[in-house]
């Protein structure tokens, strides 16, 4: 019989997909309660308004892509929301769409983009492109190695390609999406995709020029079933658009979640309520015991840190293995127009790029990628620098800078990156403190002994969500939790156990 009263434990994306899916399936008996320690729900969805509300700057998550499965689910949760008319979509043609660029190894230098002769320009004219060419061509013959290991992104790239592309342009893409260290983040967890392509096609060219991608999984039909056709207008805008977002940010999204969510009778959200203790009674029962009282439920569905989860129940392995990384995050926002040198979406900063000694990872133009979430009346250059990740881990606590410190760090890397010396009219600096889970090398072989212990010691009494397991990305986390949702609502009548890692199980590989 399916869980009677779900508990979830964390009011971030995944936590609040998770008790809405669940809300949207079960019947109304059943009860819903999310606890989130902090004050507000969004995790680290974190879109405000500065200068009179008139500046949308985002701390976190600022764009979701409209594609795979993941970016379904979370198209079809925009529009049973109702949200579709605050869509803020870029288009693929726009120049923030085509133009990215690398700081390497004392300039900016543009990457070849879906044109084809400025790509090949482009290509000819940067010395490490050119030199990875003949990489390119030679990777198709070059030999797969068995299928199942793992090993870190760069062995992968420096074994198919060369170390020069691994060290550049593919430790550049690790620090726009991990903030992490291209020689520690597992190939199988963070780039799955390429991983399979090698795993199938017996090389990545191979498999990128394939028009025959992989079908979804009947475990993940379950979901892609669910998914309301009739969305046509925003498939419209979104087929044509490489990324999106909203009028005021992604928060938008998490706000329409909760007052739905509060809407519904059967559900109940509950904020300055951090779990602290879970006790598992015999029978179904759980004791739930927060800062601010107890009661029972007998469902979890854990979408907290795996750093937090272990505080709660120590005997789970693996949990504290992966590190998660602190991101310094600058939000810069001058009153003249047109400052940026250039049009792109941005500029990432490779692991091998020299003399980078405020460890900074990236500059997302923001006015170029969302130009429409400011007051429309004024025309701001808007920008964020982020600092520190991977960088950070060996500081200590007193190292880390602080607000002014990282401000000044932005600032200095503003002027030297892109000539930009105006004084900004508005600011926030914030260290992002432990915020980016770092899926380290067989981190999949980990998942699947905290599969296999889940399963072992509360049977269909405890699940696992969120960014510490199977994806860090927005659609990732929502794929994740709608999934296990529906996994808790359908499997549990047949008695089989979910505890949201069935994708690593490792029986079935
Ligand atoms: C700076 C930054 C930029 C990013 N950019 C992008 C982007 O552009 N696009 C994209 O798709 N993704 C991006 N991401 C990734 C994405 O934002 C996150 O992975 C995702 O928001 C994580 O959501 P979550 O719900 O799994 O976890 P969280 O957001 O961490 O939520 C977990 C919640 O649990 C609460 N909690 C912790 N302990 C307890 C407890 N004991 N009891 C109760 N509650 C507890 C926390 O307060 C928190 O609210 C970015 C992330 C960061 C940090």
């Amino acid at each position: 019989m399916p869980p009677q009263h779900f508990v979830i434990l964390g009011g971030g994306i995944s936590g609040l997909t998770a008790a809405w899916y669940l809300a949207l399936n079960a019947p109304l008996t059943t009860k819903i309660t999310l606890l989130e320690a902090s004050n507000r729900f969004g995790g680290w969805i974190q879109s405000t308004r500065v200068g009179d509300d008139r500046i949308l700057f985002e701390q976190g998550p600022r764009t979701l892509r409209p594609v795979g499965l993941g970016g379904l689910v979370v198209l079809d949760m925009i529009n049973r929301l109702k949200i579709s008319e605050f869509v803020h979509a870029l288009p693929k043609d726009a120049p923030a769409a085509q133009n990215r660029y690398i700081f390497y190894p004392n300039k900016l230098v543009k990457l070849p983009g879906s044109n084809l002769i400025s790509g090949i320009r482009q290509t000819l004219s940067t010395k490490f492109l050119l030199k990875s060419l003949s990489a390119v061509v030679r990777e198709p013959f070059v030999r797969p190695v068995l299928p199942n290991l793992d090993e870190s992104v760069h062995s992968f790239f420096t074994r198919r390609f060369n170390e020069q592309l691994a060290d550049i342009l593919i430790s550049a893409l690790a620090h726009g999406i991990y903030a992490g260290d291209v020689k520690k983040l597992s190939m199988r967890s963070t780039f799955t995709n390429i991983y399979n392509m090698e795993k199938s096609y017996g090389s990545v060219i191979r498999g990128a020029f394939s028009r025959n991608p992989s079908p979804p999984s009947d475990e993940d039909m379950t979901l892609v079933e669910t998914i309301n056709r009739d969305n046509e207008d925003l498939m419209k805008i979104i087929n044509k658009s490489s990324l999106y977002s909203f009028k005021d940010g992604i928060g938008q999204l998490t706000n329409a979640l909760v007052k739905d969510l509060r809407g519904k009778p059967n559900v109940e959200l509950k904020v300055d309520s951090r779990v602290r203790e879970l006790k598992f009674e015999d029978g179904n029962e759980i004791e739930i015991i927060t800062n601010n009282g107890k009661f029972k439920g007998d469902h979890i569905i854990s979408t907290i840190p795996a750093y937090e989860l272990v505080k709660l129940l120590p005997m789970l392995p693996h949990l504290e293995y992966n590190p998660f990384v602190t991101v310094g995050v600058v939000n810069v926002a001058y009153e003249q127009p047109n400052l940026l040198p250039i049009k792109g979406f941005g500029v990432l900063f490779p692991q091998a790029t020299p003399d980078n000694r405020h460890h900074v990872l990236g500059i997302v133009f923001d006015s170029d990628t969302m130009p429409l979430q400011d007051h429309p009346k004024d025309n701001y250059t808007k920008v964020t620098v982020m600092l520190g990740g991977h960088y950070y881990e060996t500081f200590k606590e007193e190292e880390l800078p602080d607000e002014e410190e990282l401000l000044h760090q932005a600032l200095q890397t503003l002027e030297t990156t892109l000539g930009i010396y105006a004084t900004p009219a508005e600011y926030v600096a914030k260290l992002q403190r432990k915020c980016i889970p770092q899926y380290y090398v067989n981190h999949h072989s980990r998942l699947g002994g905290l599969h296999n212990a889940i399963k072992e010691n509360f049977k269909n009494r405890l699940s696992v969500c969120g960014s510490s397991y199977l994806g860090v990305s927005i659609n990732d986390c929502v794929f994740n939790s709608a999934k296990l949702a529906l996994n808790l609502l359908n499997d549990s009548k047949k008695d089989v156990v979910v505890t949201g890692l069935e994708r690593v199980d490792v029986k079935i590989e």
